[in-house]
């Protein structure tokens, strides 16, 4: 999709620090890691969030797990992990392309959200 980002490094078009890539997913080291293993997996063809599958696309997101435990292997994340999607205004979904944050070799906090005030 034109102006997609993601798109665009899924074309290879602007460049990514990737990890993996096949005929259908590719992963690459998020530009603002939130953890030591920070890395984004992403459907290459758009998907513009995850209210957007659908059965017709959804064998993508099966496959994407797949590659998300392959890759936990690879990334020395044998102690655990964490896979985070944010969709929406709610979600704070800021880039419009299905993604799945793959983050680990850090202890995790839960729940993820500050209390309520
Ligand atoms: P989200 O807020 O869930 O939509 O996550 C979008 C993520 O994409 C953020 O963690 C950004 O740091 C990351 N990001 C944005 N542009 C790029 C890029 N060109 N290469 C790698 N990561 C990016």
């Amino acid at each position: 999709m034109k102006d997609c980002i993601f798109c665009k490094i899924a074309a290879g078009e602007i460049p990514s620090n990737k990890v993996y890539e096949d005929e259908t997913v590719i992963a690459f080291h998020d530009l603002e890691p939130q953890a030591p293993v920070h890395v984004l997996v992403i459907p290459k063809a758009h998907i513009a969030s995850a209210q957007e599958i659908t059965p017709e696309n959804s064998g993508v997101v099966a496959h994407i797990f797949e590659v998300i435990a392959k890759l936990s292997g690879e990334l020395g994340l044998e102690k655990g992990f964490r896979v985070i999607n944010n969709c929406g205004e709610d979600g704070m979904q800021s880039v419009q392309h299905l993604h799945f944050h793959l983050l680990g070799q850090r202890k995790m906090g839960w729940p993820p959200f500050p209390p309520e005030e």
